[in-house]
């Protein structure tokens, strides 16, 4: 039985180009804090003066989205936010936090991956089809697809060669 709905849409198409954000519920589960996590991220004076000790889950989203704000408005744009040195993951992970989390596909993200790199001294650069595979494969670093409304699992679209 073929369900024609069920057969996966060609991956090269741009249109169903999955878009990648930060599974904030994959920090919850594993008790981590977005807000350090960030902390650690933004620049020496934001860190300053953000520093946040003890706070409420409930403070979390608010001192997060805050935080996301910060990190577009000045940290992300200093240079040293992503450099040459700065591993794949953790640099689209600065990029998604320096988009306010917003969903970005592979492609936007290795556009700027890219752009950022060119403007250093280091000739590094990474192909699309490479990003695409370390995303898809390293969900357990907290990124995933984002899912239209109402999709389905990202599992369910196998993926045929
Ligand atoms: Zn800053």
């Amino acid at each position: 039985m073929v369900d024609p709905k069920s057969t996966a849409p060609a991956p090269t198409a741009l249109e169903e180009a999955p878009s990648y954000v930060i599974d904030v519920q994959w920090y919850r589960d594993r008790s981590k804090s977005l807000v350090h996590l960030t902390e650690r991220r933004m620049c020496a004076e934001c860190r300053q003066e953000h520093q946040q000790g003890h706070h409420s889950e409930a403070d979390e989203t608010a001192l997060w989205q805050e935080q996301l704000g910060r990190l577009a408005k000045c940290c992300s744009t200093k240079p040293g936010y992503v450099t040459a040195r700065t591993p794949v993951l953790e640099a689209v992970l600065r990029l998604l936090m320096a988009h306010g989390n917003q969903p970005r596909t592979a492609e936007q993200l290795c556009d700027e991956l890219n752009q950022r790199w060119a403007q250093g001294e280091s000739m590094r650069d990474i192909p699309l089809g490479i990003l695409q595979t370390l995303l898809d494969r390293h969900q357990s670093s907290g990124i995933v697809k984002a899912l239209e409304p109402g999709e389905a699992a990202p599992e369910a679209a196998p993926t045929s060669s």
